[in-house]
């Protein structure tokens, strides 16, 4: 009998035991448990995370974009115009309408020069044109070419981006100073693709773009953009209103 309450009484402490180890066990985890919702000490606020700020600015004027959405004005005007040298104007047109602004023209006669090095021969047909001639020139045209024709090919008065002085139309002798898609083929219209963007040109509309720029490809208009963006957009091949909507 004797032997049988000492198993009891064993039993009992081991059961004792065992709750003791739960009981610790538990309260161990319910400390553990506890420091889960420390408060998180506050690390101080880093710096926003921000897009680097684009080089370019959509106010600069080199970079006016004007189409058949992006009109100008009756009154608007260049500021400053100036003559291209006379060497690298097609004779055959009114001298006015060879002139652009000072920068782009200037960048216009590296770029003459820098085809003249590679024995090329480029020049300027007409560069700034008022909004008066580009009305002339469109009724012109709707006379002679019809609807059709003209508002595919020529720009409405206001929508042309000739009126900024800072697009030229080009062309070469071997073509006889014409401008026809015939120019992208020659080897300058070849070279302006490839080096009119050293000269902060840009070829404005390309081939299987019109719906973006709303005019057919015209291989002979080039824009003055300055360097820096003729490089972006050449090198992205985009156009010049997708490339302000990128800035
Ligand atoms: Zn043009």
């Amino acid at each position: 009998m004797a032997k049988k309450k000492k198993n009891g009484v064993l039993v009992f402490l081991l059961i004792l035991l065992i709750f003791l180890v739960v009981g610790m066990f538990a309260f161990m985890m319910r400390t553990a448990d506890h420091s889960a919702f420390e408060p998180i000490p506050i690390e101080p606020p880093t710096e926003p995370v921000t897009e680097p700020a684009s080089v370019f600015d959509k106010n600069d004027p080199n970079l006016v974009l004007v189409n058949k959405e992006s009109v100008v004005d009756e009154s608007y005007e260049p500021e400053e115009l100036v003559y291209i040298d006379e060497s690298m104007r097609a004779a055959d047109r009114a001298p006015q309408y060879q002139r652009m602004q000072p920068e782009a023209a200037a960048a216009f006669e590296a770029l003459v020069n820098g085809a003249a090095e590679d024995g090329l021969t480029i020049k300027v047909t007409t560069a700034y044109r008022p909004y008066s001639y580009q009305a002339d020139l469109y009724n012109y045209y709707l006379a002679v070419k019809g609807e059709e024709w003209t508002k595919q090919y020529s720009a409405p008065p206001g929508t042309s981006e000739h009126q900024t002085g800072l697009a030229a139309d080009v062309s070469c002798p071997s073509i006889n100073y014409e401008l026809d898609v015939s120019f992208g083929e020659t080897a300058e219209g070849a070279w302006l693709e490839q080096h009119a963007h050293e000269y902060g040109y840009i070829l404005r509309y390309q081939e299987g773009m019109e719906a973006v720029t709303g005019y057919s490809y015209e291989p002979w208009h080039i824009r003055y953009v300055g360097t820096e963006a003729a490089e972006v957009i050449t090198e992205k091949g985009i156009t010049l209103e997708e490339f302000l909507g990128d800035i």
